[in-house]
């Protein structure tokens, strides 16, 4: 239950009289707070940094909500050098001369452009040569910017009804699939949202099984604390009670199983591996009693995101699949969080060995510049809907903006972004290849700071469990660091009402508990992070650097301190 407002304190008032607060029914934010409570109105970005309307700078711990993965990282011509003399070996040869000449520090200088205007013959070569030089700063990504830009100018908008569609909308499918190699995908759906993404699962999956003949295999199970979205299909998917309670949901055609959260749920003594065998027995036992010729698919991220940024234990997704094939069930992958690096890896499904038949993917597709989602089917099901085209005719699903061009152009070029670019053969004119992020790679080699630096803080008295891969993150707080001792939500209830009456431009942390403290310290310091309940998560943007990645972990540190205090003055007044 939520406090009641005082709302006759003139401290909540303007200077008219009136309450705060805006215009609008705000997602996933409380009423009483869109009414009586200042917005956090963020009007710029830069890089991994958001600037609130008072100038305010915050770190974006989250990507925004997980997906602004590139929104900085770019390269500015800072600067022209002749070298009247030079001998090129190879690219990377030019470096230090670089660096030497223009004083630029080497992480700062991210690229160079060389006209080599004589050469010698072979594979060393000797010339004059004019170098522009580029420096990494921080800001939108104009590749991004400039992709939207150009589309608007040319096509800013056409359908894709009735195979009538855009190039952009065709280029992207076919990017996307190749893009995608954990097996064979087929075919693309384009959607606006990963809700409006998991929605069109539900109804193509139906689909596919009316076309075989099967129409009571229609049962999705899903799993406690998964987000699949928040549309009517997508939140009852969804395992979070909040999504459900006052909204009469779920459908009753979804069920769901175990939270594969090796931590809180193991039994005493049980490994990984007994732990990931029991959630793969409760499946199926839940299959058998439901009656396996009931149950259509089974939907998973392979990371839990929004349920607390949850890993998978050891073996669990093989253990998994083995169960869903064997029972002839689909298998989902909501890639929405997972895909394009966040893990480490391009897709979730390659860091944990999943072979979907279906895959829904959205967020840092377009770096979220552009909303833009979309569901990949596999050989199979894109089949299957081929054939049944000749009894039903059109497959009659599909949104305005499926394949919008301008979202699809940024996809695209985001999809570039993401990708390796290899090593250029020397040539006349040089772009050097950094200018392409290989954000995989970048990722993998950023995650142990971010990942050992946060680790470091296991030691804390509040912390249950502090976990994550690649660049993603979540804290749970807890006392007697056991999975069993919640933190009373009282205190934050106190903690809110202190909040509330003397801090109250920190108005955008509006939920109850140890962790919407910790995450009210962090943004009075600077740092944006994600709260529900007693964990908190984060996912920076995938570009974020080394001193950027101190900064927030420094700045979690400080937050952690102040949260450890609040708990110790709770715990004994
Ligand atoms: N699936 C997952 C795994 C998500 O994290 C989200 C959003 N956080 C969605 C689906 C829904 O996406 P959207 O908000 O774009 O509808």
């Amino acid at each position: 239950t939520e406090p009641s407002l005082q709302k006759e304190d003139s401290d909540f008032k303007d200077g008219k009289g009136m309450f705060k607060g805006h215009d609008m029914l705000a997602p996933f934010t409380a009423g009483w707070q869109t009414t009586d409570v200042n917005p956090l109105v963020i009007e710029r970005t830069e890089g991994c940094y958001a600037y609130d309307a008072n100038g305010k700078r915050y770190l974006d711990a989250l990507a925004g909500l997980w997906c602004t993965a590139l929104d900085s990282d770019t390269t500015v011509n800072i600067g022209i050098a002749n070298m009247s003399r030079a001998i090129f070996c190879n690219v990377g040869y030019l470096k230090p001369f670089v660096f030497h000449q223009d004083k630029i520090s080497s992480s700062e200088l991210i690229g160079w452009r060389s006209e080599v205007t004589s050469s010698g013959a072979g594979k060393v070569k000797i010339g004059e040569a004019r170098l522009e030089i580029s420096r990494r700063e921080r800001g939108n990504e104009p590749r991004l910017v400039e992709a939207a830009t150009a589309q608007l100018n040319k096509l800013p908008f056409y359908h894709s009804f009735w195979n009538r569609t855009t190039k952009p909308s065709l280029d992207l499918a076919k990017d996307l699939l190749e893009t995608f190699t954990a097996r064979k995908m087929a075919k693309v759906f384009f959607t606006n949202s990963g809700s409006e993404a998991n929605d069109t699962q539900v109804k193509l999956v139906w689909y596919y099984n009316n076309a075989l003949g099967r129409p009571n295999k229609k049962k999705f199970i899903a799993r406690a604390k998964s987000y699949h979205g928040s549309t009517l299909i997508s939140a009852s998917l969804s395992g979070l009670p909040a999504l459900h309670q006052k909204f009469d949901l779920p459908a009753p055609f979804v069920l769901h199983t175990d939270c594969p959260h090796y931590w809180r749920y193991h039994l005493e003594g049980e490994t990984e591996e007994e732990y990931s065998t029991r959630l793969a027995n409760n499946l199926e036992n839940l299959i058998v009693k439901e009656g396996p010729e009931t149950i259509a698919a089974f939907i998973a991220e392979p990371v839990m995101g929004a349920g607390g940024v949850i890993l998978p234990p050891a073996t669990y997704f093989e253990k998994i699949q083995a169960v869903v094939k064997k029972y002839n069930i689909l298998f989902i992958a909501d890639e929405v969080i997972c895909a394009f690096g966040r893990l480490g890896t391009m897709f979730g499904c390659d860091k944990y060995n999943i072979k979907p038949d279906l895959v829904s993917v959205a967020k840092a597709l377009s770096s979220a510049y552009m909303p833009i989602a979309g569901v990949m089917v596999s050989p199979e099901i894109s089949e299957v809907i081929y054939s049944e085209s000749n009894k039903l005719g059109t497959f009659s699903h599909g949104f305005t903006y499926s394949g919008h061009p301008v979202s699809c152009a940024v996809a695209i070029e985001a999809l570039k972004l993401y990708k390796c670019v290899s090593i250029l053969p020397l040539r006349k004119s040089i772009s050097h290849p950094c200018r392409e992020r290989n954000i995989v790679e970048k990722v993998e080699s950023i995650s142990p700071r971010f990942q050992d630096g946060l680790k470091s803080f296991s030691d804390s008295p509040i912390v249950g469990e502090i976990r994550g891969t690649g660049l993603i993150h979540g804290t749970e707080f807890t006392d007697n660091k056991s999975p069993n001792d919640p933190f009373p939500s009282e205190w934050g209830m106190f903690h809110f009402y202190f909040l509330f009456l003397l801090e109250r431009k920190l108005s955008s942390v509006c939920m109850i508990g140890i962790g919407a403290y910790f995450g009210s310290q962090c943004e009075k310091q600077g740092l944006l992070i994600r709260v529900a309940g007693d964990s908190i998560m984060m996912s920076p943007p995938l570009i974020i650097t080394p001193p950027e990645v101190d900064e927030l972990i420094n700045k979690y540190g400080r937050a952690l301190k102040a949260t450890e205090e609040r708990v110790k003055e709770l715990k004994y007044q």
